[in-house]
């Protein structure tokens, strides 16, 4: 089995998983399949609804006579007629259900093998919320030991090693960290049914982290028993790839609709407030009066297209940079979702979120609420503005940001009126925090859409950010944008081109770090501006092009000169990616990297920065781009690590 990304959003990942029947899309929902009762069969859902992959129960199919000889004999898929990726459990929720259930750990994954399971799954231990740590802690153990003893009995089948722990983010930490030593193909976060039908979902959200924070980064997670729409971006944005839902016929049996935002009983239905298949071919009036299998049916169908909807939503999300606007969204039609949140506003959870936030996005950064500000890349972004910033000027002047707009900001009026000293640094009060006006051009700046009016959490945390930033400066706030720039004009005489150093100088040390914006600029400057626009386009240092200027997110590409200065200057392993000296003819060549061929990587990359691609002995072979994180790039064996952006042959 593999796993590689596609693309990625938050640590969200837009994955490809192949499978012994092919090959699925990640983020996705494998429906439940009752093998006695298929109200929807998987062909249909296949064939209407786009599902790739279904999971059953192996515990129901061996203890019912009929179907365990069918299976053994025929297998799992001709027993549901599918001839998709299936997956099964082993009995644990129904233990978990009823009580006692007659079949060894042993017992039921070589049972799971011998049909021919894609994913079997082992018999752990279901942790209950209300268990004691004492109780859980044993839960775990038990777990543990099942999960090595099923390995050896797995054969070729896939096999998922569910983590467990209940509510206690160490013991899911410790269960993870012990079952991510074993060489499986699925980690599902088991025990979490009740937290989610209790709608305990910032409990959910601690077990989701730890877990995550200890399991291997190449082998997709699996959210066990999340079913409703409302949580699916959420898990995804947390690391989760996929989901199964028995809660599209639980929920019909009950006669209740799934929506994105929530559930309804039929009988509350006024009018269908869905355009699915169903809900436009049926009134709400049409459906009540559906003799009753026939109405589970259409309810059932329409929860499964309303569930497949959202996943598609976040798949777009993932590829266009949007997760965190649906994930919000969530939030605000869920005050459960909502406080579940508020756990990512911690430092510590930002931290590692922050690890695998791209460093730009094709789509500007929106404010949906109050979480926004606490997104991971604001968090980063404020970070390196604390830490990389070159302020060097005793007085800051402050503008405030509704009185210049960026059109002022874009314009070289406000740059002319520097004309000769180098110490000015003009630094720009918004929604966002202080934004220097060097920086004014860079993701996530300009590329932010902020309501006039905020709200007060925001407006103190941006105040927060404002005062250490400007700590043991003095400070003039200059009214009005003419006043502001007559007062520029009258109290330094800094020009033009004097501004644009401060900017590439800054833009460099956000990027790469303030050692490298000396080292990248140790020379006599050129700037090669665009005719049209009058940005810069090119920085050339002693003549040698060193980097390019991106105009759509103001971040800089390092050029081959470029590189070369800064990997004669930072010490290893700074901005580099290690690889295996086998793959160097290639990149030799001009072929990206592949994951299986990386050695090490400099930590402190992230998605689509600029790196320095060197072989073991740390020759300079190429300038990439990172399209994972370094922890990503040193575990998964599958798809593209670097983008190999010029080579040096
Ligand atoms: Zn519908």
């Amino acid at each position: 089995m593999r796993f590689e990304i596609r693309k990625r959003d938050a640590a969200g990942r837009l994955g490809k998983f192949t499978t012994n029947h092919g090959t699925i899309r990640t983020p996705t929902l494998l429906p439940v399949i009752h093998p006695k009762k298929m109200i929807i069969t998987p062909k249909e859902m296949q064939e209407l609804l786009g599902i790739e992959m279904v999971i059953t129960n192996s515990y129901i199919i061996r203890k019912d006579n009929n179907l365990r000889s069918i299976a053994l004999k025929e297998g799992v898929h001709q027993l549901l007629d599918f001839d998709g990726p299936i997956m099964t459990d082993s009995g644990t929720f129904q233990s978990y259900v009823y009580g006692d259930v007659t079949v060894s750990p042993d017992e039921i994954i070589s049972f799971q093998r011998d049909i021919g399971t894609d994913i079997g799954t082992i018999l752990d231990i279901f942790g209950t919320p209300d268990q004691s740590k004492e109780e859980a802690s044993e839960g775990v153990s038990t777990t543990i030991i099942r999960a090595k003893e099923s390995m050896k009995l797995k054969g070729d089948m896939g096999i998922a090693l569910p983590v467990q722990g209940s509510i206690y983010p160490d013991l899911r930490a410790k269960c993870a960290a012990e079952l991510g030593k074993l060489q499986a193909d699925l980690f599902p976060i088991g025990g979490v049914v009740p937290l989610m039908e209790q709608q305990r979902y910032p409990e959910l959200i601690r077990v989701i982290l730890a877990a995550k924070q200890h399991l291997p980064m190449h082998i997709p997670v699996h959210l066990f028993g999340a079913g409703h729409p409302l949580i699916f971006p959420l898990a995804v944005a947390l690391g989760c790839d996929l989901f199964d839902s028995s809660a599209y016929i639980k929920y019909a049996l009950e006669k209740r609709m799934i929506f994105s935002w929530g559930t309804l009983h039929l009988e509350d239905i006024y009018e269908l407030p869905c355009c699915c298949p169903i809900c436009s071919q049926f009134t709400a009036q049409d459906l009540k009066k559906l003799p009753q299998k026939e109405m589970i049916r259409q309810i059932a169908f329409h929860n499964l297209y309303v569930c497949m909807e959202e996943i598609k939503k976040i798949r777009n999300a993932l590829d266009n940079g949007t997760l965190w606007d649906l994930v919000e969204q969530k939030g605000s039609e869920n005050p459960y979702i909502s406080d579940a949140l508020h756990i990512l506003r911690n430092d510590t959870q930002k931290q590692w979120l922050e690890t695998f936030e791209p460093v730009r996005r094709k789509k500007a950064l929106t404010y949906t609420g109050p979480q926004t500000i606490h997104r991971p890349i604001l968090y980063r972004t404020h970070q390196r503005l604390l830490e990389r910033y070159p302020l060097t000027a005793d007085t800051l002047f402050i503008i405030d940001e509704k009185e210049v707009s960026y059109a002022d900001a874009k314009n070289v009026t406000i740059s002319t009126l520097f004309e000769s000293s180098d110490d000015i640094d003009i630094i720009i009060d918004s929604s966002l925090g202080p934004i220097p006006l060097a920086l004014y051009e860079m993701y996530p700046f300009a590329q932010s859409v902020f309501p006039n009016t905020l709200d007060q959490d925001t407006l103190e945390y941006t105040k927060r950010i404002f005062s250490a930033f400007t700590k043991n400066k003095k400070i003039k706030y200059l009214k009005g944008t003419q006043t502001a720039v007559q007062s520029i004009k009258n109290s330094m005489t800094q020009t033009e081109s004097s501004f644009d150093h401060q900017k590439i100088k800054a833009i460099a040390a956000m990027q790469f770090g303030l050692q490298a914006a000396t080292v990248l600029f140790d020379g006599n400057i050129t700037l090669v501006k665009s005719k049209k626009t009058q940005k810069i386009r090119n920085v050339f240092v002693d003549n040698s092009h060193v980097l390019s200027f991106r105009a759509s997110d103001g971040f800089f590409t390092l050029k081959k000169a470029g590189a070369f200065q800064l990997h004669k200057a930072l010490p290893f392993p700074s901005l580099r990616v290690i690889i295996d000296d086998e793959a160097a003819p290639f990149v030799k060549e001009g072929k990206s990297v592949f994951s299986k061929f990386i050695i090490e990587a400099d930590p402190a990359l992230r998605p689509y920065d600029e790196c320095l691609i060197v072989r073991s002995n740390d020759t300079l072979l190429a300038v990439g781009q990172c399209l994972l994180n370094p922890l990503e790039m040193m575990q998964f064996s599958h798809g593209q690590a670097v983008k190999n952006r010029e080579y040096f042959s």
